[in-house]
Order: C-alpha cells, then sequence, then structure tokens
C-alpha cells in the first residue's frame, strides 16, 4: 500500500497521522480500530516506514531505502511486531516486548512495536502493556490493532489516540477501478467482492476474474434449464476455476450478486444491478422466482459459503448447492 492509496482508503487516518508527523506530535500510543480489510495493518506499516525512511520524501515512504525494506519484510531491529501466539496474546511475549524496550534503540533514536488482534491478549498481557504504556518514553511509539474494539481494556483504550478505519463504499472503489481502465461491468463486482482497493485492482485486471464471471453467468443460465446442465457447468468448468477455498468464496459471492441482482429487477431497481449486460436473462428468467424464493436462494448460497469452513468436499458442496437452488424454483 502506498500514503496515496492510504489517502483514499482511509483519508482520516492519513490526515491524522500526517498533521501529527508535521507537528512532531506523534502520539505514544495509537489504536487502530476497524472491520478485516480495512487496511490497518498495512497503515501501521506505512506509519512506521515514513518514521524510519532514510530518504525523507514528502509523505510516502521511499520503499527502496534499507529501513523500508527491513520494516516490509519485518526485520527491522527497531521496529517489533507481536501477534497472538495461538489463539492469544500472552503476558511473556508483552514482557519480552519490554525487555527489548528497555534497550536502546540499535540503529536509531527511535523504537516501535505493532500488536496486532490487541484485543486477544490475555489479561495478565493487557496488564503488563497497561503498565508499558503508563511509562511513555519519549522515543516509543506503540500500534495497537483491533478488529473487536469494545474487547480491549478501557484503561487501555484511555492510553491511545484511537483512529478508527471505515470499510471503504463500493462505489468509491469501482470509481477508481475505472479510473484505471477497468470496465465497469468487472469494476463493480471485484469492488463488492473486497474491501480493499488494492486487492480489487488485482482481481479486477486478472483474465481469472473475467473467465469466472462467465462460469457464474452459465451456470445460473443452466440453472434455469436443466439440473444435469447446471451439473455439468459444475463438473467442466467450476471445480477447475475455483480450485482452492478463497477462489470458491469468490466465486460463491458472484452468484449471490446474480440473485440479488435478479431480486433488484423484480423490485424494478434495475439502477443497483451488477450484472447489467444480463438483463435479457434477468427479464426471461424474472417470472420462475418470487421474491421469498430469491431470498432463499441467496441464504442456500451463503450457506454454501459457511460450509466451506467445514472442509466438506467442493464438488459434493457445490452440487447439494445445485440441488438447492433448483428446489422450490418453478421448474421443479
Ligand atoms: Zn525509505
Amino acid at each position: 500500500m502506498s500514503w496515496e492509496i492510504l489517502e483514499i482508503n482511509q483519508p482520516h487516518v492519513a490526515k491524522m497521522i500526517s498533521n501529527s508527523m508535521r507537528k512532531g506530535r506523534i502520539a505514544h500510543a495509537y489504536l487502530f480500530e476497524g472491520q478485516k480489510g480495512t487496511g490497518k495493518k498495512e497503515a501501521a506499516l506505512l506509519f512506521a516506514k515514513r518514521l524510519f525512511c532514510l530518504t525523507n520524501l514528502y509523505k510516502e515512504p521511499c520503499e527502496t531505502c534499507v529501513n523500508c525494506r527491513r520494516i516490509q519484510s519485518g526485520n527491522h531491529p527497531d521496529v517489533h511486531f507481536v501477534t497472538p501466539d495461538g489463539n492469544s496474546i500472552k503476558k511473556q511475549q508483552i514482557e519480552q516486548l519490554q525487555e527489548e524496550f528497555t534497550k536502546t534503540a540499535v540503529e536509531s533514536n527511535r523504537k516501535l512495536y505493532i500488536i496486532e488482534h490487541a484485543d486477544q491478549m490475555t489479561v495478565q498481557a493487557a496488564n503488563s502493556l497497561l503498565k508499558f504504556l503508563e511509562e511513555p518514553s519519549e522515543k516509543t511509539v506503540a500500534i495497537l490493532l483491533t478488529e473487536q474494539f469494545h474487547r480491549i481494556l478501557p484503561t487501555i483504550v484511555s492510553r491511545c489516540q484511537i483512529l478508527s478505519f471505515h470499510p471503504l463504499p463500493t462505489e468509491r472503489i469501482c470509481a477508481y477501478l475505472q479510473e484505471h481502465g477497468v470496465p465497469r461491468q468487472l469494476a463493480i463486482l471485484a469492488a463488492r467482492v473486497t474491501n480493499n482497493v488494492e486487492e480489487a485492482l488485482r482481481l479486477s485486471q486478472d483474465d481469472w476474474f473475467a473467465q469466472a464471471r462467465k462460469i457464474v453467468i452459465q451456470l445460473y443460465e443452466a440453472l434455469n434449464s436443466e439440473y444435469v446442465q447446471a451439473l455439468l457447468v459444475i463438473q467442466q468448468h467450476w471445480l477447475s476455476h475455483f480450485a482452492n477455498k478463497e477462489q470458491m468464496h469468490i466465486g460463491l459471492d458472484l452468484l449471490l450478486y446474480l440473485y440479488n441482482d435478479l431480486l433488484y429487477v423484480l423490485l424494478g431497481e434495475e439502477q443497483h444491478i451488477a450484472y447489467g449486460d444480463c438483463m435479457e436473462q434477468f427479464q426471461r428468467s424474472r417470472f420462475l422466482y418470487s421474491e421469498k424464493q430469491i431470498a432463499q436462494h441467496m441464504k442456500v448460497i451463503l450457506q454454501a459459503k459457511a460450509r466451506l469452513h467445514t472442509n466438506m468436499n467442493p464438488q459434493l458442496l457445490m452440487e447439494q448447492l445445485v440441488l438447492q437452488l433448483r428446489e422450490g424454483s418453478a421448474f421443479v
């Protein structure tokens, strides 16, 4: 991630950090809170690079100096990371960090530590950290990251400057992708699949994604004609294209948005649809479904997504889904 991207993704956060750097008033502790995928860790790394970068460019860290590169790879001697050991961050881990920080900075006059999933600290670890935060050293910066703000001890929260990360509106991501030459029909889907601008850009520029979209439409058409046809699409195209769990999630999301579009068509809200080029198919199949049935279809797709976590055989999962999507439809 670049600072420019951070300014698009999280303008408030970027501005707060830039201002405090400009005024030389960097807080001793920051708490970055917000949903998964809002770029908290990337922002923490960027912040660290800006503090340590040797090139001293305006805002954007150079990414090429030895400090930027070592921060990126997690090897800078004055930048430390704490991540949960198993399910929690243990007291011992915080104590190790403190011990490390009693030494003077190795190469610079500053030290920084980033605690990921800070909400997963045990009570003992949190109390240990609290003592650490209560005796701030002039040149120490702490960045705590969390997706579960409400689970952080209030005493810790009160010692941090809180920066909230918000999911980016789909329309903003979509506009950004289109500015980068992505056709709208792919941009709108990529923007819905991920809240992360960079990931959305990478995805929408990948041929795999355009092909994924085609297969999903193919499956939808087959589902509206013959059951056997739908099974063929699964066996011949789907399983090889959506070859791992992550890809399966994307495939099922794309299918979900397709049914969501059909719902929009039924409700007369065509302006919201993502598959603009499928209007003809929607008009043809709209009479096959009631709103309630489409809602039911969307529910079973979400259930299939949940079942991905149980390590169910993908072929079985998809065949069951096809069966469920056929059930309750007008043509069964
Ligand atoms: Zn640099």
